[in-house]
């Protein structure tokens, strides 16, 4: 078992008080299962963490054993697995959530999903900076910058916490805040996983107990003109509406709404915090572009806004990545996306073009490691790989990059999935100084470089 002895795993499940799961043994599968199908971690010891001290202890005997360190909740974001090496932190089951409705923050363990703090926070009349899909770790998505339902409006999720419990390399758990390590909590919200393990951290809540949003899904033969339109349309909304159109094929499956059945079509997802009435007259020069094959922008609660982009809930094989774009003919980008990534194009591709700006471009109250936040959309590009071979998505992807390089800005970690051929991405997603301060922190935190399932920032010599 990857020169792991028995007896020392033995003596891990004398440690800690949740599961210890071995390869070909009862839940070893299970456990390492995630959202992603195609690319899953295969360690040689996998600790069900129930709290801090249990992460710590596997810390701890990871770093006894010289055994690299991954963690995963949901394994929507994998981005390097382990292949029959080192140990994976499961912290599904460490699902605490408290909210204090006076200071209006929650603090949310490692374990919890969106979906949970989001209903919490609602009873308050409060709600998170949550990304599209509800069932996404609200940890995970938070420390490697979180582009959220809100986001033009209040910025970064990770611009908005406030501290974080994070077991460190030497396998001691660690409360830092902006006071009590600024160099540690700037490089954890952007670096992510690549300083330690949090268990769990503390966020802002915002006063939204309402939206007015949904998606607007147009016809194949409009694709174009949506596009065009929704890209100047950007150019005149305010930031309480954040927005972004997806170019997508639906299968052809009962599952799917029957207007959407098989069919190419561009689907315009908003979220805005004004009242009804404006939401209205912001929303009617999309309206008014071709008729819809459906349209749910409406009124409706907070804890609904997962119905906004309707992300898919079912485990898959995916291939995908993104591009953080600057200023540029809208011209150019439309025929580009439809020439390289449209319906004609070798691969199935499904485009996400996001609005950034606002209150994303501005540097927040405590600064941090996320970059790029010069960037105007954000264009990600994501194959299924049930419809198409990855040999095949690679190319296709790449030729939409290169062909959009002269406007590309970055890349935002969030969106970058595992591939194994995938080159270093880390100086596309931080500007050049925080990377060489992420590097020399790194050194600091973890010498060794334990945490390296990642998009990996290498110790400093
Ligand atoms: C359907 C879908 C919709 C999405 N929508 C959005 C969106 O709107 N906005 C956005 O910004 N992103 C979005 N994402 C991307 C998502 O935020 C990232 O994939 C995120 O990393 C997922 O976190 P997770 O814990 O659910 O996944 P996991 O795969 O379990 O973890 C993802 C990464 O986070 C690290 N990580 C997890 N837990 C911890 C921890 N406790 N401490 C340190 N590191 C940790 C892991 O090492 C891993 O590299 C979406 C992804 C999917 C699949």
């Amino acid at each position: 078992m990857s020169g792991l002895p028995a007896a020392s795993v033995e003596e891990l499940s004398e440690q800690v008080r949740g599961p210890v799961f071995r390869p070909g043994r009862k839940g070893y599968d299970e456990e390492r299962s995630g959202f992603q199908t195609n690319f899953r971690h295969r360690p040689a010891v996998i600790v069900g963490a129930t709290g801090a001290a249990d992460v710590c202890a596997a810390v701890a005997f990871a770093g006894t054993h010289g055994l690299p360190v991954a963690v995963q909740l949901t394994g929507h974001g994998l981005a390097v697995a382990a292949q029959g090496e080192g140990l994976l932190v499961s912290t599904r089951r460490m699902t605490g959530v408290e909210i204090d409705p006076q200071a209006r923050t929650a603090r949310i363990e490692a374990g919890v999903r969106w979906e949970q703090a989001i209903a919490q926070a609602a009873r308050h009349g409060l709600a998170p900076l949550n990304g599209s899909a509800p069932h996404v770790g609200a940890v995970g998505y938070t420390l490697g910058g979180g582009t959220g339902l809100l986001a033009r409006q209040y910025g970064y999720a990770a611009d908005h916490v406030r501290g974080i419990d994070v077991v460190l390399a030497d396998g001691t758990l660690r409360h830092v805040t902006a006071d009590s390590d600024p160099d540690l909590f700037w490089a954890l919200r952007g670096g992510r996983d690549n300083f330690g393990i949090a268990t769990s951290m503390e966020v802002g809540l915002f006063p939204i107990t309402r939206l007015y949003g949904g998606g607007l899904f147009f016809a194949a033969e409009s694709v174009p003109e949506v596009l065009s339109a929704y890209l100047a349309w950007t150019e005149t909304v305010p930031e309480e509406l954040t927005s972004s159109v997806s170019l997508l094929l639906h299968p052809d499956l009962p599952v799917i709404p029957e207007p959407l059945r098989g069919r190419y079509v561009a689907h315009v997802r908003i979220a805005y915090t004004g009242d009804t009435a404006s939401g209205e007259r912001l929303v009617a020069p999309l309206r008014a572009i071709a008729p819809r094959l459906i349209d749910s922008v409406r009124e409706m609660p907070y804890t609904q806004s997962g119905s906004i982009y309707n992300d898919p809930v079912f485990p898959h094989a995916y291939y995908g990545n993104n591009i953080l774009l600057g200023a540029m003919d809208a011209a150019v980008l439309v025929k580009t996306v439809l020439d390289v990534a449209g319906p004609e194009a070798p691969a199935v591709c499904v485009i996400d073009l996001r609005h950034l700006g606002g209150a994303l471009s501005r540097p927040p109250a405590v600064a941090g490691a996320v970059g790029n936040r010069d960037a105007e959309y954000m264009l990600r590009v994501l194959t299924p790989l049930a419809a198409t071979d990855i040999d095949i998505a690679r190319p296709v992807h790449r030729r939409l990059f290169e062909a959009l390089r002269p406007w590309t800005t970055g890349r935002t970690l969030n969106f970058i999935y595992a591939d194994e051929h995938m080159p270093d991405q880390t100086s596309f997603v931080y500007a050049p100084d925080d990377l060489r301060r992420l590097v020399e922190l790194k050194k600091v935190y973890d010498p060794t470089n334990m945490f390296r399932y990642n998009h990996n920032i290498p110790p400093a010599d």
